[in-house]
């Protein structure tokens, strides 16, 4: 059992990617896997309550030994009343003193019930067969699947515990209804099949289901797992290990043209300093009209019914496909940049949004630019490449050629510099200044062959639409 669950050689970071396409799932296969995941979730419970129990009866015990004290905790509560909205004057926090029952679990005497009542991945994982052999539907089950789910246990509960070590007051793990169980899983690879442009994946004792392989699965598939989506689809996701993470190129060895700043735009969605213009995605405008009415009409249906069950899947669809074309668009840009600069300065949002105190349309913008941000930070990873975030304060107003300050509203669009005489785009000039900046962050020369140039040309840009200019 051990062995299964090895930890992963840690002398090299490795790169962990997951790659998900769709299952074509006819009618009975549906069912069967809903079956499946159901079953999981109820045998995910039951092992919940054995844990619960076995706890109960701990603390029983020590209870009958008189193995407890009690402390009075004082406690800040974190919420105020919803009353004090209204009257601002009773919204100071409420102090609270709390009796609490403390076990003590350190005497050597808790130590050995401890060791008698525990209950833990192992086991519970040792308890299987007898339950397989009692349980036929649990028995239908991989048993490499049900370790799974003890697994997925196992974590929640070391999260909890973790939690608690830190101070924190985190919730308990709780029992998941169905529609909190969305996903079964495989903590090895699984046999797949690709012949005639089919491909297929093996799920052991249920068979072979076929998956739509868009793209090529690379690296050691090291977990496999079956997800539903809230739209009704299921999805395939295989956890690879694509090996050891390339070595970054020594950052003053980094060619002065791959070198680059960018300013995150509501226009343009990302300004290069080399004048380069990533347009930020507009072909989900379509999609958008088509959820807005769908959206309406569930309005008009009446909740719990069919069909508004019905609509709430089509909206659920839409939303999905809206999703998957913003992330495909913003993957693309992400990995064209890191193929393209090893050296990317980004802006740190959070910085922004303070400094821009940005409200309209912020939370479109604010989700596009920080998945952006974190998708080129995780394809650099992989390519090689630096990724560095820089203080954005002022960088629409200096002087990229001057470094004077030019004050300027929203709406001024053209940076005109009455000192120096620098006239260029007002994003341009931002996208220059973040770039000087962080180099001048790095302790790197700033130089000053930074000639707007066009990278466009190159033939790995992956259909990135965006037009260059
Ligand atoms: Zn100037």
């Amino acid at each position: 059992m051990a062995s299964k669950f090895a930890k992963k050689p840690t002398n090299k970071p490795h790169t962990v990617r997951t790659y998900k396409y769709d299952l074509i799932l006819n009618q009975i296969e549906k069912v069967g896997l809903q079956y499946v995941l159901q079953t999981c979730q109820r045998f995910y419970n039951a092992a919940l309550e054995e844990r619960i129990s076995a706890y109960k009866q701990y603390t029983e015990e020590l209870d009958k030994r008189g193995l407890y004290h009690y402390e009075s905790v004082q406690k800040t509560s974190k919420k105020v009343p919803k009353k004090s909205k209204k009257t601002p004057v009773q919204a100071s926090p409420v102090e609270l003193h709390e009796v609490k029952k403390i076990y003590d679990h350190t005497s050597p005497e808790a130590k050995e019930l401890k060791k008698k009542y525990e209950v833990n991945y192992y086991t519970q994982a040792a308890a299987l067969t007898l339950i397989r052999a009692e349980d036929q539907v649990i028995n239908a089950l991989p048993r490499h699947m049900l370790n799974a789910v003890l697994y997925k246990l196992d974590l929640a509960f070391n999260a909890f515990f973790k939690r608690c070590k830190t101070g924190q007051t985190p919730g308990f793990p709780r029992f998941k209804g169905i529609h909190q169980f969305k996903s079964f899983e495989f903590r090895h690879p699984l046999k797949i099949e690709n012949s005639a442009g089919v491909s297929q994946v093996h799920i052991p004792n249920l068979g072979w289901v076929r998956f739509n392989q868009y793209r090529p699965l690379r690296g050691v598939v090291k977990s496999v797992y079956f997800r539903l989506q809230q739209s009704g689809k299921w999805t395939v996701n295989f956890s690879v290990d694509l090996g050891g993470t390339p070595e970054k190129i020594p950052l003053d060895l980094i060619p002065d043209n791959q070198i680059v700043g960018g300013d995150l735009g509501l226009n343009i969605l990302l300004y290069l300093s080399n004048d380069e213009k990533i347009e930020r995605v507009r072909f989900t405008k379509n999609s958008e009209k088509k959820l807005a009415k769908q959206q309406r009409k569930l309005s008009r249906k009446k909740k719990g019914s069919n069909g508004y069950k019905r609509q709430r899947a089509l909206v659920a669809k839409t939303n999905d496909r809206i999703a998957n074309q913003r992330l495909d668009y913003l993957r693309k840009v992400a990995v064209y940049l890191v193929l393209h600069y090893k050296l990317i300065f980004l802006e740190d949002l959070n910085v922004k949004g303070m400094v821009q105190g940005l409200n309209y349309g912020k939370s479109i913008y604010d989700a596009a630019w920080s998945l952006l941000v974190s998708l080129v930070q995780f394809k650099a990873e992989s390519a090689g490449s630096w990724v560095v975030k820089v203080d954005p304060r002022d960088t629409s107003q200096d002087c990229s050629g001057c470094g004077k300050l030019v004050p300027k509203d929203l709406t001024v669009r053209i940076h005109s510099c009455p000192y120096c005489g620098l006239i260029l785009d007002r994003d341009l000039n931002a996208a220059m200044n973040i770039r000087s900046r962080g180099l001048r962050e790095l302790g790197l020369s700033v130089s000053t062959t930074d000639e707007p140039r066009s990278v466009c040309t190159d033939g790995e840009s992956l259909s990135l639409s965006p037009v260059c200019t």
